[in-house]
Parts: structure tokens; C-alpha cells; sequence
């Protein structure tokens, strides 16, 4: 059963708070309640409330709600008061109910479309008194000069002068490479491989489905347990509320097994031809080595042993600098062979290095490149 809820209000003419919804003229001035909003103590509307927790919710005895009129008041527009739907005319001014041009909740409509609609003609201040924001371009633009700057600072260089050479270095390398017989199998016979053998082997296995079998699988499922009330509360417009009692379902978890059926496979071996083999190949086995300090570059005598033949040349030309004045470790530089025929012990050098990290290089005084160097360390 719906149970009706005392309502209170507010006196809009003296702010007088609090007054009880069955007083119809305000206990301070006297004036008789009009544009008023009914409110419940400690509820704002949409609100819900469970079933223990209506202790302070005030309600009418049976008495009491037997006198209250279903109905909202209406409201006079001569003396703008609201009167009971029991009353046939105007309690504060004795005008006539079918005068009346509003119940109590057309009155609030229309008092907020006059409210909106005062709003609405309010002169907008915003946009034009805001504080003007640095300009985005702005913030663009030093961001940009600045990784500019960043970039011209790491590209500019470093030129460290007054290096000596003190030494030259050259060594040049001839890998020798002997054929070599390997003992190998695999499932394919590689071109110029000796076959010794040939035999059936385990390839992989196959997962074939074999059957079916029953399982037993615990499951579960959310069914309705039962059933709980909750509550809400409308607004009369007649100086009460009525509490309204809703029902939602609370569940609880089943649980039960189901049979299912999982299929059980087998693993088939797979069979292969499996090849065993001699084959030759060439194989780098050692070095030969020629070295010096000066410009007489030669390859070194190669002497070929039975299965061996000549494989990869390396070489590489080096020197070594020092610092003049302060006496930083030497650095020992790589150059290409024509570079380096023009340097000799006892030159004096400028090597510069960009800031990057890029590789350095001979330069004049200025920085302007002479020859590309790779630093060995
Ligand atoms: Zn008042
Ligand atoms: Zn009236």
C-alpha cells in the first residue's frame, strides 16, 4: 500500500523555512502560501530508499491522510495563494475555484519558463571580457627556433689541432680456406653431396580425431532468489508526498553439471626418407699476415697446402696522433689506403668531429674536410 508523507516548504516572502506541509499560511508573516516548491526532509527527488531505511520518513496517520484530496492544489489567480482540491473557492481571497488557471505543478512550470526565459535575456559577458591567451603561433614559434638552435649546436664542430703524427701502421690479411669433408643427414640430399645411407625415420606426429568421451563439467547460472522492495516518493502538489514501493529481483548463483562431449585424439607417427651424406665444403682455416710502420705496403706469399686454396683479403691503414701542448692519450685513426700514402710521421694535423657523433675526418684549420678517418680508439 502507498502511505502518504508529510511535505514541507518554504516562505517566499519573509525566507521563512521548514514549514509543515498541512500549514497554509506561513507562521511568520501570515501570508498565504503560493509559488512555493514542496520538498521531503533529507530526500531529493529520483532518490531510493531500501526497505530499513525509512526511519526518518514522516508519515501521515490514517486519520490524517483519510482529509488529504489525491489531487494538487489550485492556484488563484487573483491572490496567487494555493488552495486544497477539497476547497470550491479561494481560502485567502474567496475567489472562485473556475477562475483558476493552474494547479500547483502548471504554476511550477510556468515559473520555470518564466525563470528560463529571464535568463535567456540576460546580456551575454563571457567571450569578450576573457583575458587573451598567448597567441599558439607564438609558442609554436620559439619552440622552433629553439630545436633550430639545438640542431645548429649539435651539426657545428669540434676541431681539435695541433696533433703530431707519431706513428703509421699497415697490415693486410689473406684468409686461407681449406675443403673440408662434413659427415651431415637431413630429409633432402643437397647437390654434390655422397650419399651412405638412406633409411626410414619419424618425420612428425599427426593428431587424428579418435572418438568421442563423455565429461562431467560444473557450471553455473544466476537465478532469482526473491524478491526486495524498494521506495520512492512523489510530490502531491498538496502539501504531501506518496511513498510508491517498487520490487527488483536479488539472485543467487545455481550450480549443476552438464555432460559434454571432448573429442580425444591420437598422435600418428609420420614417416620419412632420411639421407646420410659426405660433403665437401670450403672452410676458412688460417691466417696469412704482412705488417709494417712505413709505406712499403705488400700482400703477403701465400704457400697452398693440399685442399686449400685462397679465400678473403683484408687490410687496414692506420696512425696514431698526439696532443702537442696537452697531453691527452694518443688516438689511432683508420684511413683509406690512397689517404693515408700522404701522411707521413712527424705531420701536423686538425682532426674535427662534429657533435652528432658522425664519423670525424682530416680538416684544415677551418674545419673543411680533407680525408674521411674511422677512429679505432
Ligand atoms: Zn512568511
Ligand atoms: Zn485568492
Amino acid at each position: 500500500m502507498s502511505k502518504l508523507v508529510m511535505a514541507y516548504w518554504d516562505c517566499p516572502v519573509c525566507g521563512n523555512k521548514g514549514i509543515r506541509g498541512d500549514v497554509t499560511n506561513c507562521p511568520s508573516c501570515g501570508r498565504a502560501r503560493g509559488e512555493v516548491q514542496f520538498y521531503m526532509k533529507g530526500y531529493t527527488e529520483g532518490e531510493t530508499r531500501e526497505e530499513n531505511e525509512r526511519s526518518d520518513v514522516e508519515y501521515l496517520d490514517e486519520e490524517q491522510a483519510k482529509y488529504v484530496s489525491k489531487n494538487p492544489d489550485w492556484y488563484c489567480s487573483f491572490c496567487n495563494s494555493l488552495n486544497s482540491d477539497n476547497a470550491e473557492f479561494c481560502s485567502n481571497c474567496g475567489s472562485s475555484r473556475a477562475d483558476s488557471e493552474a494547479n500547483y505543478f502548471e504554476m511550477l512550470q510556468k515559473k520555470k519558463e518564466r525563470e528560463a526565459a529571464e535568463t535567456a535575456a540576460q546580456p551575454q559577458v563571457s567571450s569578450s571580457q576573457q583575458k587573451p591567451s598567448r597567441s599558439p603561433m607564438k609558442v609554436l614559434l620559439v619552440v622552433l627556433l629553439a630545436i633550430i638552435a639545438l640542431f645548429m649546436w649539435l651539426n657545428g664542430n669540434k676541431t681539435s689541432g695541433d696533433l703530431t703524427v707519431t706513428s703509421l701502421q699497415w697490415a693486410r690479411n689473406i684468409n686461407i680456406e681449406e675443403n673440408r669433408m662434413y659427415q651431415e643427414s637431413g630429409w633432402e640430399l643437397p647437390a654434390g653431396a655422397e650419399q651412405t645411407d638412406a633409411r626410414s625415420e619419424l618425420h612428425h606426429y599427426d593428431s587424428v580425431l579418435s572418438h568421442y568421451e563423455s565429461v562431467e563439467v560444473q557450471r553455473s547460472r544466476q537465478v532469482v532468489d526473491h524478491y526486495e522492495t524498494y521506495y520512492t516518493y512523489t510530490d502531491n502538489g498538496n502539501g504531501t508526498f506518496t511513498e510508491v514501493p517498487h520490487e527488483r529481483p536479488v539472485y543467487t548463483t545455481e550450480y549443476y553439471t552438464e555432460t559434454v562431449q571432448q573429442p580425444v585424439y591420437q598422435q600418428i607417427p609420420r614417416y620419412q626418407t632420411k639421407y646420410y651424406y659426405n660433403i665437401w665444403r670450403w672452410t676458412p682455416s688460417r691466417d696469412v699476415t704482412a705488417s709494417g710502420e712505413d709505406h712499403n705496403t705488400f700482400w703477403p706469399e701465400v704457400e697452398l697446402g693440399e685442399n686449400e686454396r685462397e679465400g678473403q683479403r683484408t687490410e687496414a691503414y692506420t696512425f696514431t696522433v698526439e696532443h702537442r701542448k696537452n697531453k691527452g692519450a694518443p688516438e689511432t685513426y683508420r684511413l683509406a689506403e690512397s689517404d693515408w700514402m700522404n701522411i707521413n710521421v712527424n705531420d701536423n694535423l686538425f682532426i674535427t668531429a662534429k657533435r652528432t657523433g658522425a664519423a670525424p675526418y682530416i680538416s684544415d684549420e677551418k674545419g673543411n674536410k680533407i680525408a674521411d678517418l674511422i677512429r679505432i680508439k
